[in-house]
């Protein structure tokens, strides 16, 4: 990995992740990750009870929200959500507008819950009225399960209606925060939700193996017996640690101490308003070099979130996307196929501790890799 100039893995920070997923991370929270940890060691069970407090508080919620972490990816605290706060006999709405959310949908049918899907097309955010008129249409429907940031496109969907509709119509809402977390903004006394799924290892920058959820405490308790599986149980993970502040299983130590460390982070930079401004900044750094390069996104602006961008396939006859995505990573960038299935798109993600700079720097990039192919997206077919 070269490119003559010594920069292909931009110093000691190895490979640029501008992906949805594993990202970028500084090296003081790859750092954090040197020690060992015993699960009962006091200092350990404070890092615990200290971070689940800090993500408690980044969502507004302390005083009647509690985070109960789970080992594993984003999935399994999807997943844990989903089985912990929908009752065996309840009926749960999943509005999708994207992969996600269709991912919601059939862990539902999996764990055996009455699951309704209504979808909107990808590229249009989720709408608060339609989903009002569902309810009130469908009084069998006790939760509604929505995407915050949908990272199959990169849409922001209007989360505070939703919420304020769900509310409104009596039922509770269930958020997949995952891509959303730790940057665009969430406050729990003014955005009702019964839980919130998110990782480490997006926009709080910190490695993966370790997912969350931010649970409404009365929900909670009132969840005891739902959950199909054991090691998914949310309310049982959350007795646990209120028992003794322990872990019910090995706890993922290395990767609890690196997010303590990123949250750490986090803070330095402002909290999620900072990390919001730098990611709309490499956002537009981003989506406007690459217009200009003659590539076009998938998405108005009016609905791109400043987290992932999607781009078009380019059309021109000599442009191959494995030839793209190799000449990036000889020079040190790693960007993502997309997640559609109807239309030829890439991603690149804005998040991660990635800034202005380093997309400035991935446009030279993609200059140089289109250059040596001859490709001008500009001119059009010749
Ligand atoms: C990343 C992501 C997930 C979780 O994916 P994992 O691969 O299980 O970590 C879930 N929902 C959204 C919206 C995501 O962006």
């Amino acid at each position: 990995m070269t490119d003559g100039g010594g920069t292909a893995n931009h110093g000691s920070r190895g490979p640029l992740l501008l992906t949805p997923g594993p990202l970028t991370t500084s090296a003081t929270v790859k750092q954090a990750m040197v020690r060992d940890w015993g699960s009962r060691d006091d200092g350990f069970i404070a890092l615990t009870r200290s971070v689940r407090d800090t993500l408690t508080g980044l969502a507004g919620g302390r005083g009647t929200h509690t985070t109960v972490p789970l080992q594993g990816s984003g999935t399994f605290a999807v997943e844990a959500m989903l089985g912990t706060f929908v009752p065996p006999n309840g009926a749960v709405l999943v509005a999708a507008n994207g992969q996600y959310g269709r991912r919601m949908a059939e862990i539902c049918g999996r764990i055996g819950r009455t699951v309704m899907v209504d979808e909107v097309p990808f590229h249009r955010p989720l709408d608060a009225d339609a989903i009002g008129r569902r309810l009130d249409a469908d009084p069998a429907i006790g939760h509604v399960a929505v995407v915050h940031c949908e990272t199959t496109t990169g849409i922001l969907n209007p989360l505070e209606d939703i919420a304020a509709v769900v509310a409104q119509h009596g039922r509770r809402l269930l958020v997949d925060g995952m891509s959303a977390f730790g940057a665009l903004p969430v406050d729990a006394a003014v955005v009702p939700f019964d839980a919130l799924a998110a990782s480490a290892n997006k926009c709080l920058q910190g490695v993966p193996g370790l997912g969350f959820v931010i649970c409404r405490e009365a929900a909670l308790s009132d969840a005891a017996g739902n959950a199909p599986s054991l090691s998914l149980d949310l309310h049982d993970q959350w007795r646990g640690f209120e028992a003794n502040g322990q872990w019910r299983f090995t706890p993922p130590t290395q990767v609890l101490a690196s997010l303590a460390q990123a949250l750490q982070e986090l803070a330095n930079e402002g909290g999620p308003p900072g990390r919001l401004d730098r990611y709309r900044q490499s956002c537009a750094v981003l989506t406007d070099g690459m217009a200009a390069l003659g590539f076009r996104p998938y998405l108005a602006p009016a609905v791109q979130a400043p987290i992932i961008v999607t781009f078009h396939m380019p059309g021109h006859p000599r442009f191959e996307f494995d030839r793209f995505y190799g000449g990036l990573k000889d020079r040190g960038f790693v960007i993502y196929p997309g997640k559609l299935t109807n239309e030829a798109t890439f991603r690149v993600g804005c998040i991660g501790d990635v800034n202005a700079d380093d997309m400035r720097a991935f446009l030279a990039a993609v200059t140089a890799v289109l250059t040596a192919d001859g490709i001008d997206l500009r001119v059009g077919v010749r």
